[in-house]
């Protein structure tokens, strides 16, 4: 037997079995099954969305020898012939082909006359809009004054073009776009009923890169099955449609925010050997960006906005975005669209892309400060600066040639794992904080305490009245466990609730971001792509506050 392609062997046959129309399968089921039938339909909406199958679903309705009905039997003859295409009552027209303009004027002509066999003449006239004047005349004429045995339904792309006399004597229906979770529902029923193996994430892929279409899907699928000899596979997918998939760009994503350039590379290389597209890489990480923003704002939302997205890679964007900070996630999308607008401009589409990349890691408020020589602010906040650049130093480990690390000069290198509280004034506290590797309510609390005294034993810290709720005996426990561990001596921790703490390790590391997201606005300053970005932030540069470091 011969390969029949899916989008034929699946074509629905029923309304029920329609994919993505509810509202226009209620309403065409609600006046079949009511009796109040209008004599034209007009059907809109993009190419495979499901307007021939309506029409010919309808046909075999009014057809049907069961008798009218929204649910036609499908075996009698009547049925068998509307699907099989050869059923004299029931004509098809495709105004867009170059079928003869006389025949279709002659088809028209004869709606007059009697239906042949069927109960009515049903009349489909796809991309109505692009009938001849002529054959339109002949069509106008009809619907001006409809034998009871006509039934019209037009089928358009282009809804604009539709003449008002014809608009006015037609019930519109706008079909709508198919989406993504409901294509991937049904790609996958069509592969279970071919017995085909295949992974969530193929189906994702394919279901995207149809753009709402059904025909186009399965069309794809076709050739999905036909490349992967049997089989549907996200990778041999992906490698099809010459696109990236969406995990691969989830782990270029975890890469930037983790500041990994050697991971960005390694990708980037293998994107280029798989002659994956950049273009469409850059359209998922923006995609991404979006996602990952409203997931920032509210998970539920962020998850919706991908909603074919596995459930693994779900939890893996949802942990990204809280590891990035909102105006990061603003920077992503603009520099990723910005960069597929430019792409052309590269020397080729993967070093542009790389470029973009590290562009992203350029401004990253977190490691920009690392890859370049460092600009130091003004004295008042310098220990910000230093206790910003040991910070750095440990989250960038990874990033860092470990030449790189020397070249940054810092007041205080970092400690060995147990150190003297000799070696600490009150003053360094901000950075001690930064050592302790505290992490939730303990850290919260370390970072809004300001330190009064600081000796072998014993540390004093004033907490701010505004923050009290944070002194919490767990909170208390786990810091003073800490600090025994960086001292190597047994050390109890009291707290002073007061008024007026002075400068805390808060508010140094509110300041310090601040001044980092400075210093790379500053460094890469002459780019004028990144120019524009500083407007999304409102960034300033006040004059005379930064100057580069000497040595
Ligand atoms: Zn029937």
């Amino acid at each position: 037997m011969s390969y029949q392609v899916l989008a034929r062997k699946w074509r629905p046959k029923t309304f029920d079995s329609l994919v993505g129309q509810d509202a226009v399968v209620r309403a065409l089921t609600h006046a079949l099954d009511a009796n109040r039938l209008h004599h034209a339909y007009l059907l809109t909406g993009t190419r495979g969305v499901g307007k021939t199958t309506i029409a010919r679903i309808l046909a075999k309705a009014l057809n049907c020898e069961q008798g009218v009905s929204s649910s036609p039997c499908g075996v009698c003859s009547a049925c068998q012939q509307i699907d099989a295409g050869r059923f004299v009552d029931y004509i098809e027209m495709d105004a867009a082909s170059n079928r003869g303009v006389d025949e279709m004027v002659q088809l028209l002509e004869q709606a007059a006359f009697m239906p042949s066999v069927g109960r009515y003449k049903v009349y489909m006239i796809d991309e109505v809009h692009q009938l001849t004047a002529h054959a339109f005349n002949a069509m106008l004429k009809t619907l001006e004054e409809p034998p009871a045995h006509v039934k019209f339904i037009l089928a358009t792309t282009d809804p604009q073009k539709i003449l008002v006399t014809v608009l006015s004597r037609c019930l519109q229906f706008n079909l709508r776009q198919v989406s993504p979770m409901q294509l991937t529902s049904h790609l996958s029923t069509v592969l279970a009923g071919e017995g085909i193996q295949t992974d969530a994430k193929a189906l994702e892929l394919i279901a995207r890169a149809a753009g709402g279409s059904v025909r186009d899907a399965l069309s794809l699928l076709d050739q999905a099955i036909a490349h992967g000899a049997g089989v549907v596979q996200a990778d041999q997918v992906s490698q099809m449609l010459g696109t990236s998939n969406l995990s691969r760009m989830l782990s270029m994503l975890d890469a930037l925010i983790a500041g990994d350039v050697s991971s960005i590379r390694e990708q980037t290389h293998q994107m280029a050997s798989a002659a994956l597209s950049f273009e469409s890489a850059l359209d998922d990480l923006a995609r991404l960006a979006v996602a990952l923003q409203l997931m920032q704002f509210d998970v539920a939302e962020g998850a919706q906005e991908f909603s074919s997205l596995a459930e693994d890679d779900a939890a893996q964007l949802s942990r990204l975005a809280c590891q990035c900070s909102r105006p990061y996630a603003q920077l992503i999308y603009q520099v990723v669209t910005r960069a597929r607008a430019d792409l052309r401009l590269a020397p080729d589409p993967a070093h542009g892309f790389l470029m973009a990349m590290l562009r992203l890691l350029t401004v990253h408020p977190g490691h920009g400060a690392v890859a370049q020589p460092m600009p130091v602010v003004a004295s008042s906040v310098a220990t910000s600066v230093t206790s910003a650049q040991s910070a750095a130093q440990k989250t960038s480990a990874k990033m860092d040639e470990p030449a790189m690390s020397h070249k940054i000069p810092s007041a205080h290198s970092a400690p060995a794992a147990q150190t003297a509280t000799s070696t600490f004034e009150p003053t360094d506290w901000p950075q001690l904080v930064d050592e302790l590797g505290l992490k939730g309510m303990a850290r919260e609390l370390a970072q809004h305490s300001a330190c009064r005294s600081l000796a072998d034993g014993e540390v004093v810290l004033n907490l701010p009245a505004t923050h009290r709720q944070l002194l919490m005996p767990a909170s208390e426990q786990r810091l003073a466990q800490a600090l025994t561990d960086k001292f190597g001596v047994q050390t109890r921790v009291r707290f002073d609730v007061v008024e007026q703490v002075g400068v805390t390790a808060a508010v140094l590391k509110k300041e310090a971001a601040e001044e980092r997201m400075n210093n790379a606005v500053a460094a890469i300053e002459s780019d004028p792509v990144v120019q524009e970005l500083i407007d999304v932030f409102d960034a300033k540069l006040i004059d005379g506050s930064i100057r580069p470091l000497v040595g």
